[in-house]
């Protein structure tokens, strides 16, 4: 179908914004999916287990990377200065540069390091570590910027043209949201109009991350259609200081300083037809698919994130005193560090695994990442607030001011702000819970579509139900039995046997409560987001049991490398913290079973309406609105810039060092 969607000041209807959607997914399925079948009651332990591992050329060409990274990263990056002075100083993104940082995934054949995920993933842990907008730089660059859609989708001459200086240090970014285009892509204004050989560009870009110092920009615009050319939602790449384009501002956030962050305008940017990446109208399909490995990005971060939560714990843990004892040793603490062990054991365990799914390539992992972001997002700041708990009112006080009172500087409350966007930006949790949910019910929505389509004809339903019949007369019998109900099942995991037993009983019961919320609410369903997040949750739970699991047998059998510098792992203590997991990750999926049946859903709607409509306006009496006039959403009309273009510059350009 057409991407030409809504009227010309972009507003589009549900529907609208639904088909732009479904139309940039993916449809395919060529490989097999763990999590797919996870959630159609099929527990395939084959598909994980034995864990993957990488090939050890790889993972001698990552080594001999990350060895310098961290070197580099230890003595040459402090993170406190660019939490100060809110910028990433030059010689850090110079040594990055120098050391490959900026190629890490792009083929040697292209200048890269040509690293697989599982590396990159780890020097994504090293660099984020130092500092989040550090890790924000590269993965804005490597994961979604110029480098992956043009491998993925480029034609020859682009990768030559372009690779080569991505992987020198030509900072990118990635241009999709404008002020009213959030998650809702179907709104893209930003146009693309046909002129000659060439494009022009209008439009105004809003939140690009790295946009201030960029050379390199993937933008996408709408490119209006034709008789010979159905137009749609179109990825340019696109020189930073091109004629017409304007950084018009510096963003600033709640955390993540130094983040290059601007607002772009394009005013009448001339680009040749050379520069459309993979085709016009397939933007959007090269977003989602640049995500599929991307999206690991941000749960590398997130790990690192946790890792150091768990640092500061035990060692904060151990030495405050109060009460009689250090506080690690009062209960209300110790299931705090408990629960932040566990977590980051399994972040850990989801991430290796994805990644290394990712790099084997036998498996279709796009649900697995989406999982991995979204899990590792929420989990990773529940960990990071019990940790600014546990430090008491030091969490909340700032690296700087501890230091300058003489202790020592840990930033607990920056971890906090660094980590709350990731819940927010590449797919908010509401997105992924939609996305992957979709995805989830894609085989009931193929079977049984016309049958619940509000606007299919009857002939179409009476077809759809013979097709369903036939469906589900084979497949929900299925889901009665399993190995999850014999007591030997999976005996070769010890002790954690039973918790891939649960695994396998939980997913045939994930999926007959699916099929139940298909059957009671039909075509309703997608409007039950509520229902649909739980299905949604209680499958990355289910992953991440499962990835817990094959992690610790992983490390009992010996097959995982200790990073350099670090204790080796062991399989006694992996089993218990895979163990302690899985006790936990239960809980909440018990808890996520029942509330799918008895929530407030209904409730929240109807009051969440009420807000809506001033009912209980009365209830925001007595208090002073900080922020009492304005524009909710600035206007992004197109038109010549008026203010200051204050992009910056700092690395050479690597157009002039080509070649
Ligand atoms: C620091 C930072 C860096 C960023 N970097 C980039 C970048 O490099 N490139 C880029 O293109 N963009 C970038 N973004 C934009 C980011 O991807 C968006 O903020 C994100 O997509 C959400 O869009 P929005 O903020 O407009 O929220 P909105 O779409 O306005 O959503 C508001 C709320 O409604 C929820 N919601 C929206 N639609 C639905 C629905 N259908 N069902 C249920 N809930 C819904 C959302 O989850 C959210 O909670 C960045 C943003 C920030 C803050």
């Amino acid at each position: 179908m057409s991407q030409e969607t809504g009227d010309r000041t972009g507003q589009v209807s549900e529907r609208e914004a639904r088909a732009v959607a479904e139309a940039a997914r993916e449809t395919e399925w060529r490989k097999p999916s763990f999590a797919k079948e996870l959630y159609l009651g099929r527990f395939r332990l084959d598909l994980v287990h034995p864990h993957p591992t990488s090939d050890p050329d790889d993972v001698a060409a990552g080594e001999a990377f990350l060895a310098p990274l961290r070197a580099f990263c230890e003595t040459e990056c402090d993170g406190s200065v660019i939490e100060r002075e809110d910028r990433i100083p030059e010689e850090m993104i110079k040594g990055l540069a120098d050391l490959g940082a900026f190629g890490i995934k792009i083929p040697r054949a292209y200048g890269g390091l040509g690293l697989n995920h599982v590396y990159y993933n780890r020097a994504l842990e090293i660099i984020g570590s130092v500092h989040p907008s550090l890790g924000a730089l590269l993965s804005a660059h490597q994961s979604i910027g110029v480098p992956e859609p043009l491998k993925l989708f480029g034609s020859e001459e682009q990768k030559r043209e372009f690779l080569p200086r991505c992987a020198r240090g030509a900072i990118s970014a990635f241009l999709l949201t404008e002020p009213d285009v959030g998650s809702d892509p179907a709104r893209l204004r930003m146009s693309a109009v046909p002129d000659g050989d060439d494009y022009v560009l209008d439009g105004v870009k809003l939140w690009t991350t790295n946009g201030v110092v960029a050379e390199l920009l993937v933008v996408m615009a709408r490119v209006p259609a034709t008789e010979s050319s159905r137009g749609g939602i179109t990825a340019f790449v696109v020189e930073g200081d091109a004629p017409g384009v304007t950084v018009e501002r510096r963003n600033a956030f709640m955390g993540l300083r130094g983040l290059e962050n601007g607002v772009t305008r394009f005013h009448q940017v001339r680009v040749p037809s050379s520069a459309v990446i993979g085709g016009v109208g397939l933007g959007l399909k090269i977003a989602l698919t640049t995500l599929n490995t991307g999206r690991l990005s941000i749960p590398a971060i997130c790990t690192a994130s946790a890792k150091y939560s768990l640092k500061v714990a035990r060692e904060w843990s151990r030495e405050r005193v109060q009460w009689g004892r250090p506080v690690g040793r009062h209960a209300a603490v110790a299931h705090k560090i408990s629960f932040i062990a566990a977590t980051t054991y399994a972040l850990e365990a989801v991430l290796d695994l994805s990644a290394h799914m990712a790099d084997e390539g036998r498996n279709d992992i796009r649900i697995e990442a989406a999982l991995a972001k979204l899990w590792s997002s929420e989990m990773s700041w529940l960990v990071a607030d019990e940790l600014v708990q546990i430090r008491g009112g030091r969490g909340y006080e700032t690296a700087d001011s501890l230091r300058a009172r003489g202790e020592r500087g840990v930033p607990a409350e920056q971890v906090l702000r660094d980590l709350r966007i990731n819940r927010i930006f590449e797919g908010s949790t509401e997105i992924m819970h939609l996305l992957i949910a979709r995805e989830a019910v894609d085989t009931h929505l193929s079977v049984a579509g016309d049958i619940i389509d509000p606007e299919a004809k009857l002939p179409a339903k009476a077809r759809a139900a013979v097709q369903a019949t036939a469906f589900y007369g084979r497949w929900l019998p299925q889901l009665v039995t399993g190995p999850g109900q014999r007591p030997s099942s999976y005996a070769e995991f010890g002790r954690l046997a039973a918790h891939l037993r649960y695994v396998e009983r939980a997913s045939r019961r994930l999926a007959r409560s699916t099929f139940y919320g298909m059957a009671r609410w039909q075509g309703g369903l997608e409007h039950r987001q509520g229902f649909l997040a739980r299905v949604v949750d209680i499958g990355a739970e289910l992953f991440a049991i499962s990835a817990a699991v094959v992690r610790a047998e992983l490390i009992r059998q010996g097959g995982l490398l200790p990073a350099a510098g670090s204790p080796a792992p062991d399989g006694d203590s992996a089993y218990e913290l895979a163990d302690a997991f899985a006790r936990q990750s239960r809980l909440r999926v018990d808890r996520l079973f029942d509330a799918l049946w008895r929530n407030t859903d209904s409730v929240d709607v109807r009051v969440a309406e009420g807000v809506l409509e001033d009912r209980y306006v009365w209830l925001e009496a007595g208090i002073v609105d900080p922020a009492p006039e304005g524009a909710w959403i600035a206007d992004a009309t197109p038109g010549p810039g008026t203010g200051e273009n204050v992009a910056r510059r700092f690395l050479p350009s690597t157009r002039e060092s080509a070649g």
